[in-house]
């Protein structure tokens, strides 16, 4: 069925599809193309964040697992059926990965909403179109990986050649479970090397099935490995083990400070990060169409559950159109997001991940009431919706930078607005964080937009509009928001090094 298809569904099809998917879950690990348990048997429980039951009980990945699953990818690097065979294998390789992604669509969407509580309608829609377009990106770049012949003495030849790491381990977050992996694996595997994924305990359930499509596909066994696990177990085996020659990791900015260290306790292998962020939307008072902006406003912190690296999570407004966006935000934002059952097509904001998850963010919000921010609406859990894991899209008004909720990643549907007064002053606040992944500038202002653009401290800014992007931008932060760019060209390139040949002719 089409994503297009897929769309136009209603709840009934959707509760039919994930029954149907969950009576077929795999909960296994996935190593040299077959499904295996783990080494010692062990296992955890994933669930449903939307009624708070059970989904499946996981194969938990053990340091014996990574091991098992590292030397694999690492014979089947060296093996050279996929690091050595002609770029245009490896590329109908992956487009028929691409077309089989697509094909599964359907029971890829539900695995995702039911382990992480995503609504069907963002998968079908966003989620699972942006990982077909990463495959297909990463399949086209791969012929045009080129090395270099410079310019030397005669009877001197020097060439650049680009090569692939070896082992890449990737580790993932839960909060776009196939496309963060995507992010990662793809452009892994078209540069020629063999992956092991752990993917987050939370939501493991969509990624080992990505696994098994590659194989499908025509991958070769053993070039794509997925070990699930939990972080501290399987994710700081992979880290650490001695054979892996990068990590590509994505999640927060605590674990990602860990796995430098593993990196320097084990074998200095390359690390790359993406991490969190508390990314400023700055608001100036000549914005052109001020509903727009409220628009994009709310959609970049509610959308996903605010559960998204760079939620426009702080709004600083100009003071001379604070009150008017605060007016257009409550009447446009209130209930632009209502928390519903995630498998209707109707529902636009799903439960968080977790109770645990829930509960970090109600105390969050807690926190904001005690420091004077002032509650406009939402900061409770929706009437009837114990069950699940939900809290009400929040909107706090007249926050300072130094509050707890403007200054951690919340990682849930709550909006701060912070008043400033000039743009030196909006850019003092920006950047007063420790995280520098995106951010939104609102004017119609052409200079006024440059100086925040060159102000602002973050890897991504947005220019009358937010979140908005294709497969050509380099996306990644400044300071502790890591300093990896996944999605672009060079996102590729980073999973090569270059060897210098220097020929002395005679
Ligand atoms: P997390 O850091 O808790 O977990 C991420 C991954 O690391 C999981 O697979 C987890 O099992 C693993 N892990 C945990 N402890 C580990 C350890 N000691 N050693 C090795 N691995 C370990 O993050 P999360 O809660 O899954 O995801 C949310 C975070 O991810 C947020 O901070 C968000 O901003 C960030 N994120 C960043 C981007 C980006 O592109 N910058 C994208 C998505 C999410």
């Amino acid at each position: 069925m089409s994503l297009q298809t897929l769309a136009g569904l209603d709840r009934k099809h959707w509760q039919a599809v994930a029954g149907a998917a969950r009576a077929r879950i795999e909960t296994r690990l996935f190593i040299d193309g077959r499904f295996v348990d783990a080494a010692d048997g062990g296992r955890f429980v994933t669930v449903n964040p939307a009624t708070g039951e059970p989904l499946a009980e996981m194969s938990a990945g053990t340091a014996v697992d990574i091991d098992r699953a590292v030397a694999v990818a690492r014979h089947t690097f060296k093996s050279g059926i996929w690091s050595r065979v002609a770029p245009r294998q490896r590329m109908e390789i992956l487009y028929r990965f691409a077309a089989l992604v697509e094909r599964d669509a359907e029971s890829l969407a539900v695995l995702e909403t039911l382990a992480m509580g995503k609504p069907i309608a963002d998968v079908v829609g966003g989620d699972l179109p942006a990982v077909i377009d990463t495959i297909r990106y990463m399949a086209e770049c791969i012929d045009k990986i080129e090395g270099a012949v410079t310019s030397t003495e005669s009877g001197v030849m020097h060439m650049v050649l680009r090569e692939p790491l070896g082992v890449v381990g990737a580790i993932s977050p839960w909060n776009y479970p196939l496309l963060m992996a995507a992010w990662k694996v793809a452009p892994a595997l078209a540069a020629g090397n063999t992956v092991v994924l752990k993917p987050a305990e939370q939501a493991p359930l969509s990624c080992l099935r990505l696994a098994e499509l590659f194989v499908e596909a025509g991958g070769p066994p053993g070039v794509f490995n997925v070990v699930n696990g939990l972080g501290e177990v399987a994710g700081k085996a992979l880290a650490l083990h001695g054979d892996v020659a990068k990590i590509t990791f994505t999640g927060s900015t605590e674990v990602g400070k860990l796995i430098l260290q593993y990196a320097g306790q084990s074998n200095m292998k390359q690390v790359s990060l993406e991490c969190g962020g508390k990314s400023p939307q700055v608001f100036v008072a000549d914005v052109a169409d001020l509903d727009r902006a409220v628009t994009a406003a709310y959609r970049g912190i509610f959308s996903n559950m605010g559960e998204v690296c760079n939620a426009g999570s702080r709004l600083l407004v100009d003071r001379a159109i604070c009150d008017r966006f605060v007016e257009r935000f409550i009447e446009l934002g209130r209930d632009a997001f209502r928390p519903g059952d995630p498998l209707d097509p109707a529902t636009s904001m799903g439960p968080l991940v977790t109770r645990e998850a829930q509960q970090r963010v109600l105390g969050l919000i807690e926190a904001g009431r005690r420091e004077g921010a002032r509650l406009q609406f939402g900061g409770g859990v929706p009437p009837g919706m114990d069950a699940g894991a939900y809290v009400c899209p929040t909107l706090f008004t007249e926050v300072r930078n130094d509050m707890m909720i403007a200054r951690q990643e919340i990682f849930g549907p709550v909006a701060s607005v912070i008043s400033f007064n000039g743009i030196e002053q909006a850019i003092e606040i920006a950047n007063d964080t420790i995280y520098g992944l995106a951010a939104g500038v609102w004017t119609r202002d052409i200079d006024t937009a440059f100086r925040l653009v060159r102000g602002i401290e973050a890897g991504v800014i947005w220019i009358n509009c937010f979140d908005e992007g294709d497969m050509t931008q380099p996306f990644g932060g400044y300071k502790q928001s890591g300093h990896a760019r996944d999605k672009c060209f060079d996102s590729i390139k980073s999973y090569t090094q270059t060897k210098s040949a220097w020929f002395r002719l005679s």
